[in-house]
């Protein structure tokens, strides 16, 4: 009888720990090839000279998150700051193109902080005049840390006719977490992307559904030749393009309701990019490598406005 209970032990500890790894620290096996970035598209649809002068980010808030959570196997009792911002790419006629738009204060208190901390409501005000002032508003993908700065702004009507979302990203089965107030994703004109597509001097836009299923790739080729990759939140730390390797499970089916597979496919044809250095990616939450970006003058810090 002590033999069945110590097997029976055994094989409830073993189920529970198989459930765990798949749960927590498995990440599906990239398939090489699966996701092509076609660059030579995107470099063939800028022209030499065009593109914006300078790119510039503004942080509205920040969380901390396990960095098990982010990055499938990593520790789960380390925390890793998680930074919520928006772009601003600035061409040399003083026009400009803001890519992200954070999200307001009623977001942050019922997704990141009940009590609001680490929301910055200057910055979100600056980042405001940033829209405002824009002639261009693209988003890397529908979320609320991303189109939620849109969605509660209180120029919604007229930020909407410059804000150059996708049909994806206005329809997709997240977008309830935006929280649009009635009557306004009508405003959008939605745009049908299906290639990479240029909207702006210097910017091409690549859908790379997955994360989300408006989520998308934008290319930047600055006017002095330098090459800019947004992959919004494909990653949301460097490390997972660094090590192919997802969230966990737990987290990117259960909480995101991604395609884990495909994000998969896209962190390994990320990795060479972020390998070569050739072209600079920006990660949209990565403390650590926006750190780096600012420090290294390729990025910088807070937003030119009029
Ligand atoms: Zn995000």
């Amino acid at each position: 009888m002590k033999r069945f209970w110590r097997w029976l032990i055994a094989l409830v500890f073993i189920a529970l720990a198989t459930i765990a790894y798949k749960m927590l620290w498995a990440s599906p096996t990239p398939i090489a090839g699966a996701f092509n970035i076609d660059l030579q598209a995107a470099r063939g649809l800028v022209t030499d000279g065009a593109g914006p002068v300078e790119v510039r980010a503004i942080k509205v808030a920040e969380a901390s998150a396990p960095f098990g959570a982010m990055v499938a196997g990593k520790s789960l009792f380390t925390q890793k700051s998680l930074i919520i911002l928006a772009y601003q790419l600035v061409y040399a006629d003083g026009s400009a193109v803001m890519i992200d738009s954070a999200h307001d204060l009623s977001l942050h208190q019922r997704s990141f902080a009940p009590d609001g901390a680490g929301f910055d409501q200057d910055a979100f005000d600056r980042m405001q005049q940033g829209l405002r002032a824009a002639d261009l508003i693209l988003v890397t993908h529908e979320h609320l840390d991303h189109l939620g700065g849109i969605a509660q702004s209180p120029y919604l009507a007229e930020l909407a006719p410059k804000a150059w979302l996708t049909r994806a990203q206005l329809t997709g089965p997240t977008l309830s977490h935006v929280q649009f107030k009635p009557g306004d994703l009508e405003r959008f004109a939605p745009v049908d992307l299906s290639a990479p597509t240029s909207p702006a001097p210097g910017v091409v836009v690549i859908p790379a559904p997955g994360h989300s299923t408006g989520s998308q790739l934008i290319y930047v080729r600055r006017a002095d030749g330098h090459e800019f990759l947004f992959v919004g939140d494909i990653a949301w730390h460097a490390d997972a393009i660094r090590h192919s390797t997802g969230r966990p499970h737990v987290v990117s089916h259960y909480m995101l309701q991604e395609d884990r597979q495909v994000v998969a496919n896209q962190l390994l044809a990320l990795q060479p990019l972020l390998a070569k250095d050739e072209l600079t990616l920006i990660v949209a939450h990565d403390d650590a490598q926006c750190r780096d970006l600012l420090e290294r003058g390729l990025v910088v810090e807070g937003l030119k406005l009029p």
